[in-house]
């Protein structure tokens, strides 16, 4: 043990071992406690950067609210307990927000090693815009909270990052082509780092195909470009749209202003389009 307790969250390969930082070899060899998702898969990281770990727990889904007690009167006594996952880094659809969460709220200090993360890896690797993203990770895998997360990401104006497993790529991109138009640019980041990393880049439609085509296997990022800006407002939309105001009850003078917000277009415009002859509305 080595000075105060703390908390270090500790990035580790998505598939490439060599991609094991320095960094993240020292903080294993000095942490007390390693807590990691499968002791079989990190005990090999292990011995591949030869370190013997002092102590090895599991902490998965299911585990992490029990743990974190546990990890957290480690770090009270003084201990050094370090993260990883099966890959990439903790807290990333992987355990470890709770565990940050808990032993920063008490005081701690959390420290970072950083290292791969597919998301960021697929990102890049996509040719999609990288300045503004959101990362959604998997989806719901189905009822109406999949249904409005598609709904939602219609609209989303950022490059979309999502994790999928094999066997349900083809039918989340035939979602996202149902929700987002089938033309819309993704990319499909496979088994990045690994011998068969491969992107493949086209609309959301083709990819579906290209899914039929593959049958596809091993480890996924799906890279969604963000929903285009709106184009300028015809006189039809407007018009239209103060006619759904107006036939919900508002007037027409509320109506031109509302629709004249909402579009970014002079009230007075609206107005003239509401009440030109063969739109206006007698009531006013
Ligand atoms: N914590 C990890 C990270 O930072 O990337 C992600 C863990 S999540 C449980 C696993 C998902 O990440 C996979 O289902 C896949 O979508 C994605 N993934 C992990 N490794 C990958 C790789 N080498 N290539 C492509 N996608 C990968």
């Amino acid at each position: 043990m080595s000075g105060p307790g703390r908390l270090v969250l500790v990035g580790t390969p998505i598939g490439n071992l060599g991609d094991l930082a320095p960094r993240a070899i020292d903080a294993l060899a000095a942490a007390d406690v390693v807590a990691c998702e499968d002791t079989r898969r990190t005990g090999r990281l292990l011995q591949h950067a030869g370190v013997k770990a002092r102590s090895l727990v599991t902490v998965n889904d299911h585990t992490e609210a029990a743990r974190t007690r546990d990890l957290l009167a480690r770090i009270d006594r003084g201990e050094i307990v370090a993260v990883v996952t099966d890959a990439g880094m903790p807290g990333i659809s992987d355990p470890g927000e709770r565990l940050v969460r808990a032993v920063a709220a008490a005081g701690h200090v959390v420290e970072v090693i950083p290292g791969p993360s597919a998301a960021i890896a697929g990102l890049v690797a996509s040719g999609l815009p990288t300045g503004r993203f959101c990362f959604e990770g998997f989806l719901p895998r189905k009822g109406s909270a999949r249904t409005e997360r598609l709904t939602a990401l219609a609209d989303e104006r950022r490059t979309v990052v999502l994790y999928e497993a094999p066997h349900r790529l083809a039918r989340t991109l035939a979602d996202l082509s149902g929700a987002l138009g089938p033309d819309r640019r993704c990319a499909l980041a496979r088994e990045l780092t690994k011998l068969h990393e491969e992107v493949w880049r086209g609309s959301l439609s083709a990819a579906v195909d290209h899914c039929a085509e593959v049958d596809p296997r091993g480890e996924y990022v799906v890279v969604v470009d963000g929903a285009p800006p709106p184009g300028p407002a015809t006189d039809d939309e407007l018009r239209d749209e103060v006619r759904r105001l107006r036939d919900r009850g508002m007037s027409t003078r509320d109506a031109s202003t509302e629709v004249a917000a909402r579009f970014d277009v002079p009230r007075r415009r609206v107005y003239a389009l509401a009440t030109s002859p063969s739109d206006a509305d007698p009531a006013g």
